[in-house]
C-alpha cells in the first residue's frame, strides 16, 4: 500500500520545519558552501575577486544576488575537473551530462555527496508515498547519466528492493514487473509510455499492473501526459526534477498527496529565479531561470548555476519547502517560430486533449525561403487505429486551430497511425527535427 497521508513523525523533521528553522540552515549551509567553493575552485575565486566580492560579505540569504553566477560554458571551459573543489583522489564518482544540448559537462562527488544524494532520493521515494519494503523498478539509464545509478542507492536506502534494469529491451522490461510484481517504477515519461503499450500489446489490463506509483523526471511532461501515463498504467504518476550539474535526479520531487510541483529540497539546494536577460532576482510566483546553489555539495559545489530551465518558484504546501511549477523547458528547447517563441510542452498539451491522440509527437522545422514551416506529426492511440480519413481531417483541423490560437503559429498537422513515431528506448525522448539550414 502507498502512504498517501505521512504523518510527520514518519519525514523528516526539516520537511515539516518552520521558515525561519529552513532559513537559519540555509545561511549557515550557505556561509559554509561559499567559502568551501571561493577557498577551493580558483576560477570562481577569481571571478568573486573581479567583482568586488567576498564569502565574508554574505550576511543574509538575499545578500547571495551579489555574487558572480555560474554557467554552463563555464564547466566546459574548466572541463573535465577544473570546478571540483576537492582532489581527485577524494572523489567517489565521476557523471556527466547526457549532452541534450551540446558537448557534455563532467561533475565529480565525494562519498558524502553520495551519501546525501541517496538520503534526497529517498526522501523523494518517500514523497511519491513509498516505504522500506517495496519494490521499485529503475528502468533509468546505468551509467555516466546521473538517473540509473542516482536512483539506484536512493532506491536501496530506503530499504526498497531495487530492480537495477536500465532503459531499453522494452519486452524484458514487461516481463519483469509482470514477473517481479513491483509497486514503484522510475523512468523517463516518454518511455513510461512506450512500457505501457508493450502492456497494452499484450492485452494486460492496467488494473492488473502490480505498479502503483511512477516517479518520473529528466524531460518535461505536461498534465495531459501525466493522465494519459496514470489511465494506461493504473498508478499514480509524480514528477522528479533534477540536474547533472546541481546533483542528478531528486533536487526537488512531487509528493503524492498533493501532485502540485516538485518540492525543492531547500536544506541542500536554494533556489533562485532570476530574469534571463538582466540577472536580476523576481520574486517567487513570477516566472523566470531557475537557479541552484549546493549547500552541502563537497566534491562540486555550484554557486548559482543558472540551469536554463524557465519556471517560477511557488508557496509550499505539502512540506515546509517552496515546489517548482512545470517546467516548460530549457530556454534552449525553445523554438523560435517566425518569431514567436514556442515549447514543444505547449505543443504537447493541446495534442492531449485529443484522447484518441497518443504522448508520443514530434515537431519537424523546415524553412521554405525566408518563412519558418512547422509540421506536428502526432499519432493516433491504439484503440483509435480504425479512425476514417474524414475523422483524421477533422482531428488535424481542431488541433492546428487550437495550436493558431493558443499558442499564435501556424503548423501542417500529419496524424499517423498509431506506432507511426519512432520510440526512444534509452535516454530522453527526441520531439524536436530542426532541419532549417543553420544560421551563421
Ligand atoms: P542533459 O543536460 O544532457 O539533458 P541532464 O540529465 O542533466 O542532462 O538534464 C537535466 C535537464 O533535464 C534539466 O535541466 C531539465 O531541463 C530537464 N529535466 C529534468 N527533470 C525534469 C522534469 N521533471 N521536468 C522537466 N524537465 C526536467
Amino acid at each position: 500500500m502507498l502512504v498517501k497521508n505521512p504523518q510527520p513523525g514518519e519525514l523528516e523533521a526539516i520537511e515539516t520545519a518552520s521558515r525561519d528553522e529552513i532559513s537559519a540552515l540555509q545561511l549557515q549551509r550557505l556561509q559554509w558552501s561559499l567559502r568551501h567553493t571561493y577557498d577551493n575552485v580558483e576560477p570562481y575565486r577569481k571571478r568573486c575577486q573581479e567583482k568586488g566580492i567576498h564569502p565574508d560579505d554574505l550576511k543574509t540569504l538575499s545578500d547571495l544576488s551579489k555574487f558572480p553566477f555560474m554557467t554552463k560554458a563555464d564547466l566546459r571551459d574548466h572541463y573535465p575537473f577544473g570546478l571540483f573543489a576537492v582532489p581527485q583522489s577524494k572523489i567517489a564518482r565521476l557523471h556527466a551530462s547526457s549532452g541534450t544540448t551540446g558537448k557534455s559537462v563532467v561533475v565529480g562527488y565525494t562519498q558524502s555527496d553520495l551519501n546525501n544524494w541517496a538520503n534526497l532520493i529517498a526522501r523523494s521515494l518517500r514523497a511519491a508515498g513509498l516505504r522500506a519494503g517495496h519494490m521499485v523498478h529503475n528502468a533509468y539509464g546505468y551509467g555516466m547519466f546521473t538517473g540509473g545509478l542516482g536512483a539506484h542507492y536512493g532506491i536501496e536506502r530506503l530499504g526498497c528492493t531495487v530492480v537495477p534494469m536500465s532503459g531499453g529491451q522494452t519486452e524484458k522490461q514487461v516481463q519483469q514487473i509482470v514477473d517481479f510484481r513491483p509497486d514503484g517504477m522510475m523512468v523517463t515519461p516518454s518511455y513510461s509510455l512506450v512500457i505501457a503499450e508493450e502492456f497494452e500489446r499484450r492485452g494486460i489490463d492496467p488494473k492488473d499492473i502490480s505498479l502503483k506509483v511512477g516517479i518520473f523526471g529528466a524531460e518535461p511532461w505536461g498534465e495531459g501526459m501525466r493522465a494519459e501515463i496514470e489511465r494506461k498504467l493504473g498508478i499514480d504518476a509524480v514528477d522528479i526534477y533534477g540536474l547533472t550539474e546541481v546533483m542528478g535526479p531528486g533536487v526537488a520531487s512531487e509528493c503524492i498527496e498533493t501532485k502540485d510541483g516538485p518540492v525543492v529540497w531547500e536544506d541542500h539546494f536554494y533556489p533562485e529565479i532570476i530574469d534571463p536577460e538582466t540577472g536580476e532576482v523576481l520574486p517567487d510566483g513570477e516566472m523566470g531561470e531557475l537557479v541552484f546553489t549546493s549547500l552541502t555539495k563537497e566534491g562540486f559545489p555550484v554557486i548559482r548555476y543558472r540551469t536554463r530551465d524557465l519556471t517560477r518558484l511557488l508557496k509550499p504546501t505539502a512540506r515546509s519547502f517552496r515546489r517548482l511549477g512545470k517546467i516548460t523547458g530549457r530556454s534552449d528547447d525553445m523554438l523560435i517560430v517566425r518569431g514567436v517563441n514556442v515549447f514543444p510542452t505547449q505543443i504537447e498539451e493541446q495534442i492531449m486533449r485529443d484522447p484518441r491522440l497518443s504522448g508520443n509527437y514530434q515537431i519537424v522545422l523546415n524553412r521554405d525561403g525566408h518563412m519558418d514551416n512547422v509540421e506536428v506529426r502526432c499519432e493516433l492511440q491504439r484503440e483509435a487505429s480504425s479512425l476514417g480519413a474524414d475523422d483524421r481531417a477533422q482531428l488535424a483541423k481542431t488541433l492546428q486551430h487550437h495550436i493558431k490560437t493558443i499558442i499564435g503559429i501556424s503548423t501542417k498537422i500529419t496524424v499517423l497511425d498509431f506506432n507511426g513515431i519512432p520510440r526512444t528506448e534509452v535516454g530522453k525522448a527526441r520531439r524536436v527535427i530542426d532541419q532549417r539550414p543553420q544560421q551563421v
